[in-house]
């Protein structure tokens, strides 16, 4: 079987530290390995818009950020096909038909729509496009016939929701679609990287985000001004490292070798945390050796995004035969699936001979 990779992000905003560790530095690595036939990376304006039907502008503006992001961090449009959800009218047709295989209290108790739909106030009134995303992400990933996913922790629930899609519907319509399986980061920090005010997810919607495309100074502010054990009050006293973001950064981020540069009086993150925990290291240093570790990791990053800043519509293109490309596949699944649920009259000459014996009688 072909291995083959879907994975995206909704056009909300620029990608932050967060997408990068829990997923785009992964898929790169992905890219890089060879081991994938196919690799398809969706922008998911048409996601984006379901809690954003007001605001299209938003989405519309953030399509070549989320481009401008992947490239800078080295997502390679020759080995990996990026696109556009909106432009692919076939996974909304695949969107109608999976939704005839899902409850309306099946997609309620999804634990992330539930959570989602606190953090944006729709308790009252759910647009029916919000509440039906997970079966438009199905529709994604079954288009592609993607075998992995790789994202966060927080989309463990959609992969669930869309593999149970695609056991109904090979159980009524027979083996037509794959089920997918979740690629989550191996190190723990990574699984859902917390916000720079200690809330527990850094995300888009809750503005506590440190960006791909922050500059020096704002990545600097940003590290300087992070929540951190709010009893550490003196360099002296004792500190908590478990649940403190700057550590759990440092977790996500930092390598040995990197101590021998910055810090050589510890040998590696156990030492400087086990340090902290006695008393006697201030948060200031820590911070520094966090900011320092980050400006390595992103300068990179910022320098190619420059780069591609400057030919903005070479990233168009890149989307456009992206789009193209994705389209094709896309239409191929679903004749497929208009073929097991037999519902391509046009092609069914055995449906149409019945008929002419039928009513020739
Ligand atoms: P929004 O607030 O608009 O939902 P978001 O910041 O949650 O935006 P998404 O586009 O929904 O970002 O998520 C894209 C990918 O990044 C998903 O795979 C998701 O799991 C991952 N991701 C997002 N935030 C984090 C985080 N803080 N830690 C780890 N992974 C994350
Ligand atoms: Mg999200």
């Amino acid at each position: 079987m072909k291995k083959v990779i879907l994975t995206g992000d909704r056009p909300t905003g620029r990608l932050h530290l967060g997408h990068y560790v829990g997923s785009l530095r992964q898929r790169i690595e992905l890219q890089n390995s060879g081991e994938y036939d196919e690799i398809y990376i969706m922008i998911a304006d048409a996601q984006a818009l379901t809690d954003n039907m007001e605001n299209p502008e938003k989405v519309r503006q953030n399509i070549v950020e989320v481009a401008l992001d992947y490239l800078s961090c080295g997502l390679d449009p020759e080995k990996s096909t990026i696109h556009i959800q909106s432009q692919i009218p076939e996974l909304f047709e695949l969107t109608a038909y999976y939704m005839n295989l899902v409850t309306v209290s099946r997609l309620q108790r999804n634990p992330t729509v539930k959570a989602e739909i606190q953090l944006r106030n729709f308790e009252a009134s759910i647009p029916v496009g919000f509440l039906a995303y997970p079966i438009s992400q199905a529709a994604d990933i079954t288009a592609f016939k993607a075998t992995t996913v790789p994202v966060g922790e927080d989309q463990q629930p959609m992969l669930e929701q869309t593999r149970e899609i695609v056991r109904k519907f090979n159980s009524i319509y027979g083996e037509t679609l794959i089920e997918p399986e979740t690629l989550l980061p191996d190190n723990k920090a990574c699984l859902r990287l917390p916000g720079i005010d200690g809330k527990a997810k850094m995300s888009k919607s809750l503005g506590n985000c440190i960006y791909l495309s922050d500059s020096e100074e704002e990545v600097r502010k940003k590290v300087m001004s992070m929540f951190t054990d709010p009893n550490h009050l003196r360099v002296s006293d004792p500190g908590q490292v478990e649940g403190n973001p700057v550590f759990i950064y440092l977790d996500a981020f930092c390598r040995d070798e990197q101590f021998e540069r910055y810090l050589p009086e510890y040998k590696n993150l156990d030492e400087m945390k086990a340090h902290y925990r006695r008393g006697g290291l201030g948060d200031v240093k820590v911070k520094k050796f966090l900011n320092a570790v980050l400006q390595e990791e992103l300068e990179p990053i910022r320098k190619k995004r420059r780069e591609f800043e400057k030919d903005i519509p070479y990233v168009y293109e890149i989307l456009r035969k992206g789009t193209e490309k994705a389209r094709e596949v896309a239409a191929s699944t679903l004749a497929d699936v208009k073929r097991a649920m037999k519902i391509n009259y046009f092609e069914d000459a055995e449906l149409i001979n019945e008929h002419i014996r039928k009513f020739s009688k």
